[in-house]
């Protein structure tokens, strides 16, 4: 029996890493520091992409069009500018017969149990309220320490543990990068059969000029408001003072439905590098970088992390030469795919927040000329994505 690989973190991208690894028949053990009965707050991340959805299919059968079956599909996006329609696109209805869809809508959540059975059903060795505190590597494989004492040997160990990856630290890597100017308050609103209607808005008028988006999900939606300069979180995002902001953007709203308020503030960070000097540790998904989630990025991009990772680990197996080589390629491309998406990423929050005047001129210009030259519109509908989504590099 070869050595386990330790995947550490079971967020979606180390269930992604853990399904990758069983896909290539290696042992995994899968620590997670949280215990299996815990609450994620918020719905997170929704836009599971069509690329993402077929990778999992290739990695788990079943995955990917059970995910595609518990979300949905938006039928119509639409933007609008202080209060008047810039753009409106709708879409035919997904045949399920033709495949996978080219997206769905879900709560992170839902995705996370989908990926948590496949793994079960995989054979990966799942140990929950297993907090890992120490990795050391060796040019012949990692022991990993748990806050239990026990100590655990692997090839090489996944670092799937999120922003304050303790994985990470043990590398000896830092984070690198920016953090955005101000916060956005994410409702959550409940909602058996939500208006499929995924809605951009630019400076709505009902809250006080502040950019407004809705996503719907399965069951329900989110409510993303941008903060204005002076907005304090502490204010905008009580449970009171969102009571009472809420029904003017959405309609009336049974406390009960809102299930979750969340203040998120946007980082642009990447590690300096995502292994180690022996090329036993392979950092992927938030371990190895953080994105604004505008054109979901972070999962997406951190199911291509968690691919590559088990493709690197299981390449020359037998050739620690071979298989440094692999894993040292493994970090220089996910490093610089990372770069790629920050980069859009970036641009598509400086759209949403533009620096200066001019640029915030050239949105309301774009507003009022959409009428007559509809690429002005759909600019508007697509640069709060960086990119186009069929171009997002992943
Ligand atoms: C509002 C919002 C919307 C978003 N929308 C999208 C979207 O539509 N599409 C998209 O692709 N992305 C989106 N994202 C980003 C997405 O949520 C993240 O990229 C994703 O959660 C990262 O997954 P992960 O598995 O890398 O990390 P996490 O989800 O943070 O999981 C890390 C896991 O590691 C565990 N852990 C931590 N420390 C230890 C330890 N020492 N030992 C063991 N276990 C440990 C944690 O408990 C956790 O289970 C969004 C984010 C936000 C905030």
């Amino acid at each position: 029996m070869p050595d386990p690989v330790i995947v550490v973190g079971a967020g979606p991208v180390g269930l992604c890493a853990a399904l990758a690894l069983r896909a290539h028949d290696v042992p995994v053990v899968l620590l997670e520091a949280d215990p299996v009965d815990r609450h994620r707050t918020g719905s997170r991340a929704l836009y599971v992409h069509g690329k993402s959805l077929a990778l999992l299919e290739s990695i788990s059968q079943g995955a990917g069009s059970e995910l595609a079956a518990r979300g949905v599909l938006w039928n119509v996006r639409r933007t609008l500018y202080r209060g008047k329609q810039v753009y409106e696109k709708e879409f035919p209805p997904h045949d399920p017969a033709s495949g996978l869809p080219p997206f769905t809508s879900l709560r992170q959540s839902e995705t996370e149990h989908v990926l948590l059975d496949a793994c079960e059903r995989a054979g990966v060795d799942v140990r929950w309220n297993h907090p890992v505190t120490e990795v050391v590597t060796h040019p012949g494989g990692v022991t990993v320490a748990t806050a239990d004492g026990v100590t655990w040997s692997g090839s090489h160990v996944v670092g799937a543990d999120g922003a304050r990856s303790t994985v990470r630290r043990c590398t000896g890597t830092s984070l690198n990068g920016t953090a955005a100017e101000g916060f956005h308050v994410v409702v959550d609103v409940a909602d058996s059969t939500p208006d499929l209607a995924r809605v951009m808005h630019y400076e709505h008028p009902a809250a006080e000029g502040r950019g407004v988006l809705i996503v719907p999900y399965a069951n329900g939606f989110q409510v993303d408001v941008q903060s204005r300069a002076g907005d304090s979180a502490d204010v905008i995002a009580s449970r009171q003072e969102v009571r009472r902001w809420l029904p003017a953007l959405i309609g009336p709203t049974p406390t009960e439905r809102i299930t979750a308020i969340s203040v998120y503030r946007f980082l642009q960070l990447i590690a300096d590098d995502f292994t180690d000097p022996h090329h036993r540790i392979l950092l992927v998904g938030e371990a190895a970088h953080l994105f604004p989630p505008f054109g979901a990025r972070g999962m997406n991009s951190g199911f291509v992390d968690a691919q590559a990772a088990a493709d690197a680990i299981t390449t020359g197996r037998h050739s620690p030469a071979a298989n440094a080589e692999a894993v040292a390629a493994f970090a220089t491309t996910r490093h610089a795919a990372a770069e790629a998406n920050s980069a859009a990423a970036g641009a598509a929050l400086r759209h949403l927040r533009p620096p200066t005047a001019a640029a915030r001129l050239r949105r309301g210009a774009a507003a009022r000329l959409a009428s007559v030259v509809p690429r002005f519109g759909e600019w508007l509908e697509h640069a709060p994505y960086g990119t186009r989504l069929s171009e997002v590099r992943h």
